[in-house]
């Protein structure tokens, strides 16, 4: 989603001002730090990233932070850093062209309402599409400080939607990333308009475009995951079949201290739903250790997930007090070091099992969407359920879905040959 703010201020900087991405950090009049602020790491790395550029910028040049963390220290970071020339929250992201000529403008409202702005078209792979359905997010998980920096939810309307995609289509994209906090609750609220669209209609709706081929999106909410969206998931064809369901803890009693609204057996039983709707399908999780509270027997439920699951891909994080949290304010925080081995054990069994996923393939044949090339003659692509493709070739496989053939197998990615 940052990701996508960034293209979209690129866009709206190119539509309304001169300004022109570079490489070289001496050339730039304008610099902008797009932060997140999920974890506490990235939020430290702010203020000495800003003493670097205050280093090397030419004396003229402005810079901008924008995104979560603009959004929860809003006037503190001018305060902290007196070069930063003004401060844009994850949910003014439209109002870039304004602030850029606004000494020390502050824009940090979370109640801002873009959801039908029509933002300038950037994309940084042509051959891919990302598109926001939703702003913003409902959910009070304990931990989480996301609703605190991107405001309550709201639904972008399906026209603009299929509009955008549409477009996007038209300049070379055969594939999209629907992106939301919750994608798979779309449509719970629209900001103007009286429309009536769950994600399984707006996913059948974006289905019928043409030239579009292949329909991607995170993240979905395992609360969510009704039958109905999993058969849709499972039987349309331009869906790829590989799904994030975001687990945090496996343990019942933790996920309540979460606020996560499942139990452990919610959880397997939705994985265990698509396996069986669509046994192809790779299944990625994020998972949060050292949760206050969280004892051995807690930690055992998230590995017995682990063992029942075998999700292909794992993005595991230690547990971080965030500000604007109830969590912080829980007085059964964990200590660091056990939180610490308790990543490594998740980490490694889980390197484990993506290693017998992975040496599986050996052989095997996937439709793969080559969009990146690469040094040494190769050329980089994703396989319908998203793993990482690389084969020997040039430009003319750019922007091509072909069947290929495994030939070496590793952790990270899949060697392939053309057939
Ligand atoms: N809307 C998504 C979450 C987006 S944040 C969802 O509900 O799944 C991405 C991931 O960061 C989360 O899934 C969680 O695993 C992690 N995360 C969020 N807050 C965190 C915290 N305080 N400490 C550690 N990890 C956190």
């Amino acid at each position: 989603m940052n990701v996508r703010d960034s293209e979209h201020m690129i866009a709206e900087l190119n539509r309304q001002e001169p300004y022109e991405l570079t490489e070289n950090l001496n050339e730039a009049d304008l610099i902008i730090i797009n932060t997140c602020s999920v974890r506490e790491k990235p939020v430290a790395k702010l203020f000495s990233e800003i003493g670097v550029f205050n280093k090397y910028k030419k004396p003229s040049a402005k810079i901008g932070v924008t995104g979560c963390t603009a959004s929860h220290l809003g006037e503190e970071i001018i305060k902290r850093a007196p070069s930063v020339d003004f401060v844009l929250g994850a949910r003014n992201v439209s109002k870039i062209t304004q602030v850029i000529n606004q000494k020390h403008a502050v824009e940090v409202s979370t109640d801002f309402d873009e959801s039908t702005y029509d933002f300038a078209e950037y994309r940084s792979n042509p051959f891919k599409a990302m598109v926001n359905i939703s702003i913003g997010c409902d959910k009070s998980c304990t931990f989480c400080i996301v609703p605190a920096t991107r405001g309550e939810e709201i639904s972008i309307p399906s026209d603009l939607i299929v509009q955008e995609i549409t477009k996007a289509v038209a300049t070379g994209a055969k594939e999209v990333m629907l992106l939301g906090q919750n994608v798979n609750n779309y449509g719970r609220r629209f900001g103007s308009n009286e429309e009536q669209c769950d994600f399984t209609q707006l996913l059948r709706k974006i289905s019928q475009i043409e030239g579009l081929e292949r329909i991607r999106f995170t993240s979905p909410h395992p609360l969510h995951m009704d039958d109905a969206f999993l058969e849709e998931f499972a039987n349309n064809p331009k869906i790829c079949k590989q799904i994030h369901v975001p687990l945090q803890s496996g343990s019942t009693s933790l996920l309540k201290a979460m606020k996560r609204g499942y139990t452990k057996e919610n959880f397997i039983n939705r994985c265990e739903k698509i396996r069986a709707l669509c046994p192809e399908a790779a299944i990625s999780t994020d998972i949060i250790v050292g949760f206050p509270g969280e004892s051995d027997p807690d930690f055992e439920d998230t590995m017995d997930v682990l063992e029942k699951v075998r999700f292909e891909q794992l993005f595991s994080f230690k547990y971080s007090a965030r500000p604007h949290t109830e969590a912080a304010t829980f007085t059964n925080q964990i200590d660091s070091d056990i939180a610490g081995e308790r990543l490594t054990r998740l980490q490694s069994r889980h390197t484990e099992i993506l290693d017998e996923v992975m040496d599986a393939q050996l052989g095997a044949v996937h439709q793969v969407y080559f969009d990146e090339l690469k040094s040494g003659g190769r050329v980089s692509g994703r396989s319908d359920d998203g793993k990482l493709f690389f084969v020997q070739g040039s430009e003319e496989l750019l922007g091509k879905i072909l069947p290929v053939k495994v030939i070496k197998t590793s952790r990270g990615a899949l060697d392939g040959e053309v057939l």
